[in-house]
Formats: C-alpha cells, structure tokens, sequence
C-alpha cells in the first residue's frame, strides 16, 4: 500500500510542478528593467539611513548595536556623529531602533550600489540629505501573481 501512495504523491508533486511551469508562460515577468522601472516600497521599508544631525548627541549606541560593525563615530567640531560604511551593513536597522533620540530613520531608498569602496562610506552629512525623489517612469508593483505590474506614482 505505501509505495502506492507514495507514487500517487510523486505523481500530483510532478503535475504541480509542470503546471507551475505553465502558468509562467502566460503571465508577465516579475524582473525589471532597473533603473529605468523599479519597485515601489512602501514608507517604512528598510532602505538606507536619514540622520537628524539636530537630535542626535554621539551616545555611540548604533555603533555599539551593530552586529556588522560598520558604524563609526566621527567628529565634527564638538560633537560627534554616526559614519556608516554601507558595504557591510544588512539593513538590519537594529541601529534605527535603539538609538534613543529618533536620531536615525528608515527611508525608502535602496539602489546605493557604488563603484568604489570609498563611495560606500556615507559621511554624518551625506547620510543626513534626504532622499531625492527620482524621476523613473515606470513604477511596479509585484502584488498580484500575474507578474509586475505598473502602478501610478504616488505624490510626495
Ligand atoms: S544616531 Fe542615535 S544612537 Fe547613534 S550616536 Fe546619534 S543619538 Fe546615539
Ligand atoms: S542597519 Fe544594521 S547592519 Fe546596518 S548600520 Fe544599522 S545596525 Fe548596522
């Protein structure tokens, strides 16, 4: 009996994974062509940091909650700011979390890639710039199964 059930599991295991297959000739592509069309995140998704240079007092805690290390602090005339070397960081944001004056905040910008490790290291005043709006055309959404969608541009 059991190596019945077991060829009847084989078989519908099998069927899912030839319908699987052919589903996904019938519906549009989940990749994009980036940069020119990208995903649209929502508020609250782990891109990179925003640092309010008002709030924040040089505690070091980001620093010292990092698990990969890759905050430093550095002066700047009497006071003392976060520096994030971005080619280690897993936007964990355990650094957003426990930093005790809402120094730190999440931001939806996420494509930060560079060609050089130097370009990667974000000073207390690049990391303090808001993100610049960009001018894609093209926004998708992936919330349906029938691949990328393009979806309207919210204003800011
Ligand atoms: S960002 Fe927050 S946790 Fe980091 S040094 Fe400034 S106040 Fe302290
Ligand atoms: S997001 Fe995580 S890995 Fe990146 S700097 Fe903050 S604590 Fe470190």
């Amino acid at each position: 009996m059991a190596p019945i059930i077991g060829k009847a599991k084989a078989a519908v295991d099998i069927s899912i994974a030839y319908l699987t297959g052919i589903r996904h000739l019938f519906h549009r592509p989940y990749t994009l062509r980036f940069p020119q069309q990208r995903y649209a995140v929502e508020k609250g998704y782990r891109g990179r940091h925003l640092l309010h240079l008002d709030r924040c007092t040089g505690c070091g805690i980001c620093a010292w909650i990092c698990p990969e290390k890759c905050i430093t602090i550095v002066p700047r005339g009497q006071r003392w700011y976060p520096q994030y070397f971005y080619g280690r960081c897993c936007f964990c944001h355990f650094c957003t979390d426990y930093c005790p004056e809402f120094a730190l905040e999440e931001t939806v910008e996420y494509d930060i890639a560079e060609y050089t490790r130097d370009r990667l290291v974000w000073s207390p005043e690049r990391l303090s710039k808001p993100p610049v709006k960009k001018d894609d055309k093209y926004v998708f959404s992936v919330d349906t199964i029938g691949g990328a969608s393009q979806v309207p541009q919210k204003e800011e």
